[in-house]
């Protein structure tokens, strides 16, 4: 690697608030960007929050392993929100990244500082994004650039701060759909440390430079219409246009209670996020302080302060989501509805290979605008990202605006179809 590449860094860095941490010294190899929950040896790793602000883990996430087994080296840790709870990285303690195209702008989330950095950099094509309800796609379609977010199960998760352990996975974000396809082929694949994984990894790269002649594809109705801007909506029509000028065929259909799997993720996920978030409690893992002197309950509460406001709420709700008497009218209740939805879009992938929509409803709003939602419009804003989320279907997310604001297009299928999501990808590139 040449100083080159570690100057251009540090100046996008400084620009766009891209890295909590910055690897400064030289090193060998392809480089790649890792959002800060994926765990690096001997490298910081936050997750975004200030409670793991001491955390230097001993050990490399599958995924790095491999990476590193094929030549990569971590540049480094990526800006998100603090673990994974937001659609804008602003939730996050160190900083919040930047709009690629307008520093006015959020550059989405919660992977931001990851897609923000691909697009800006000269030199680095790589990075690795993790969603649990659309956290690549998004950053990828407000920033401009790919995001590929896998069947879940498709690659490890050993070595991720989860969020959500039954959505969350990890993908690439990277400038073109090739790009996207090599980080896929050497991340996915069977590991006896992460039990929900599929013996299902293929070598992705040969799905490039195919005809999408004879492929089938619907648009659901629902996703262009109200919630949607028109700059997004136009703009992904014809893109559609594109696709089909290069024979994907392309029909409408309708599905229309898409908005309410907003409610049914956001249940399981916070569910989900507040069992998870009870192990910092500064004595298995979080910030130590010292609890002499003080009573018990003093110790905890202290500690649990240092939890930034969007996790506070996501620890409260979801451990009210999972109080006995409530538990199955929420959570019980959204399980059995995520179970329902996953059926009615397999019934869907009987009679197409792909579902496109718009990967978000509006261009990358501006900072003071986030400011102005409230929770409930913040999560809203997710409704054309759960689908896929909330089913564990594969997707990808490419640009398809070349001036002005970026906006991305959501292609999905089927679970373990990616190959289909990079030639339609790819495709549409050339
Ligand atoms: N915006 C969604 C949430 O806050 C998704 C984030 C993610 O995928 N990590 O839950």
């Amino acid at each position: 690697m040449s100083l080159e590449i570690l100057r251009e860094a540090e100046e996008i860095n400084q620009g766009y608030g891209t890295f909590v941490t910055l690897i400064g010294t030289l090193q060998k190899g392809t480089p790649i960007v890792v959002k800060d929950n994926i765990c690096t040896q001997g490298i910081k790793t936050t997750a975004g929050s200030k409670i793991l602000s001491t955390y230097i883990p001993t050990f490399d996430a599958t995924v790095i392993k491999k990476l590193k087994e094929k030549g990569f080296f971590v540049l480094g840790k990526t800006t998100q929100d603090a673990f994974g709870f937001g659609s804008f990285s602003t939730n996050s303690a160190y900083g919040i990244p930047k709009n690629p195209v307008d520093k006015t702008r959020v550059c989405g989330g919660s992977s931001g500082g990851t897609a923000s950095f691909i697009s800006l950099s000269k030199n680095v094509n790589y990075g690795l994004g993790q969603s649990t309800g659309g956290s690549i796609t998004c950053p990828s379609a407000f920033c401009g650039v790919v995001g590929l977010t896998p069947t879940y199960g498709l690659v490890s998760r050993y070595g991720l701060i989860d969020y959500a352990n039954s959505f969350d996975r990890i993908g690439p974000i990277t400038k073109t759909v090739k790009q996207a396809a090599e980080l896929l082929t050497i991340i996915s694949g069977i590991d006896e440390k992460d039990q929900t994984t599929y013996d299902k990894s293929e070598d992705y790269t040969k799905y490039l430079g195919k005809g999408i002649k004879g492929m089938k594809a619907c648009y659901i109705k629902e996703t262009f219409s109200e919630g949607v801007e028109r700059e997004v909506r136009d703009s992904v029509l014809s893109a559609i246009t594109e696709l089909k000028k290069k024979g994907l065929q392309v029909e409408e259909i309708s599905f229309a209670d898409l908005k309410e799997m907003v409610p049914i993720y956001y249940i399981i996920a916070m569910a989900e996020a507040s069992t998870n978030l009870a192990k910092f409690c500064g004595m298995r893992y979080g910030l130590e302080s010292s609890p002499e002197n003080k009573y018990y309950s003093d110790y905890f509460k202290e500690l649990r302060m240092e939890f930034g406001e969007e996790e506070k709420r996501r620890i409260l709700v979801g451990t009210f989501i999972r109080m006995e008497g409530y538990r199955d009218a929420y959570y019980t209740r959204a399980l059995k509805l995520k179970n329902q939805v996953t059926n009615q879009f397999k019934k869907i992938f009987k009679m197409y290979d792909l579902i496109i929509m718009p990967s978000m409803p509006i261009v990358p709003p501006k900072f003071e605008d986030v400011k102005k939602m409230s929770p409930a419009q913040n999560y809203m804003t997710d409704f054309l990202t759960i689908p896929a989320a909330l089913t564990g279907l594969p997707s990808i997310s490419v640009p398809v605006r070349k001036k002005g604001l970026p906006v991305g297009i959501q292609i999905v299928a089927d679970h373990f179809n990616e190959g289909k999501l990079i030639t339609v990808g790819d495709a549409y590139e050339r």
